[in-house]
């Protein structure tokens, strides 16, 4: 079936919890250019190849399955699977990771005990660009029954998050899978060895080959990821720095934080987008991956503040301060033309209930021109363009 795009009011209805609702400026699609309607696919485009129905708020609510933080239940704990590096490597890093998603879902993150290759090795196989693959159900099935011994980490776990620099694939006559989520089991599994690569290109071997991570494990020697990748490479990494330059190391964490939190979006319930070019629309090939924002449309952005009832604007800024920190200058601008327009909207409503307020406690005439001042204003904001790519 092709995919036929939802029409501007469609979208609305859709951001509504019941008809006719004022949408909550937190929600709108305002200011103008911060939000694009999802575009028409092209042959190969994941809307082109899936049939999509589309998660609209209300259907949001209905679904079951879905992670809910709630009492002390508020921790989305981070397994990693197989080796990564100890410290930051091609501008990646788990701290980062943890600190990005924990600003995110505005959730607790941990990080949790690790699953060796021995634990997962069952399945395991060659990929067809001599890289290591791991097998899915193996790897939910260990993460499942993970022990956590501490007891008090342990009772907040609200979902259990696999993510690993090994390939992945689901079953024999699959190719390999960026991750896959379990709502109904709270399970999720994410690789990362397609966007982190030997040289940091998308060109460049795969950091885990089946050759050596075999090796490791028949000999069933402690693994290091350094053990594992490349000695020449890792050579001109350390010492020819231009290699992977700012911007290169921000694009590979950028990456990871992208298929992390859109992965993570499905357990709490999120599904594809098919509305805004969004953190959860889904994405067949890289170069589709690439387009997506690292941030959420008003309707998926309103599905998760439901169940992780956090501060729209407290959110964002968390989430600038990092963006800031790790390079992602878009990201950065973007979120601070949604603070002003929500901290303005909100300054608006809020002077306009004062209005109302001393309306009603006198026949003062001083009330039309502030609020011809209000209206100045809103159209002002409304106006502004931004055009701001990812
Ligand atoms: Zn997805
Ligand atoms: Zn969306």
């Amino acid at each position: 079936m092709r995919f036929k795009r939802p029409t501007l009011k469609e979208s609305k209805i859709a951001s509504m919890e019941y008809v006719g609702e004022c949408i909550p400026s937190e929600y709108t699609v305002f200011p103008k250019g911060c939000f694009c309607r999802i575009h028409k696919p092209k042959d190969i485009d994941w809307l082109a190849e899936h049939e999509e129905r589309g998660q609209s708020f209300k259907s949001f609510l209905r679904k079951s399955m879905k992670a809910v933080p709630h009492g002390y239940v508020d921790t989305i704990l981070i397994i990693p699977v197989g080796p990564f590096p100890e410290e930051e490597f091609q501008g990646f890093s788990l701290k980062k990771l943890v600190s990005w998603t924990a600003a995110f879902y505005q959730c607790n993150v941990a990080i949790g005990p690790a699953l060796s290759l021995e634990q997962v090795k069952t399945e395991m196989r060659e990929g067809l660009e001599g890289q290591l693959q791991l097998h899915c159900k193996t790897i939910m099935d260990e993460l499942a029954k993970l022990s956590i011994g501490d007891k008090k980490l342990r009772k907040k776990v609200l979902v259990r998050v696999g993510v690993t620099l090994a390939d992945l694939y689901p079953r024999e006559e699959w190719n390999f899978v960026y991750g896959l989520a379990v709502a109904s089991r709270g399970l999720g599994l994410f690789s990362f060895a397609r966007y982190m690569r030997e040289n940091g290109d998308d060109e460049s071997e795969m950091l885990m080959s089946w050759s050596k991570s075999i090796a490791k494990v028949e000999k069933k020697t402690e693994e290091k990821l350094l053990d594992l990748v490349d000695s020449e490479c890792i050579a001109e990494e350390t010492t020819d720095t231009e290699s992977t330059s700012s911007k290169e190391q921000a694009s590979i964490l950028f990456r990871c934080a992208k298929v992390l939190t859109h992965e993570t979006g499905h357990l709490f319930g999120i599904s594809h987008c098919t509305y805004y070019e969004c953190l959860m629309a889904g994405c067949n090939h890289l170069e589709e991956f690439d387009k997506r924002p690292l941030v959420l449309c008003p309707i998926d952005l309103r599905k998760l503040q439901r169940s992780c009832k956090f501060d729209v604007v407290k959110r964002y800024k968390a989430m600038q301060i990092l963006a800031d920190q790790f390079g992602w200058t878009n990201t950065g601008e973007w979120l601070q033309q949604r603070i002003d327009f929500i901290e303005e909207s909100n300054e608006e409503e809020h002077c306009e209930s004062k209005i109302k307020e001393s309306k009603s406690s006198s026949s003062s005439s001083s009330s039309s021109s502030s609020s011809s001042g209000r209206k100045k204003k809103k159209k002002q904001i409304v106006t502004k363009r931004v055009n701001i790519k990812f």
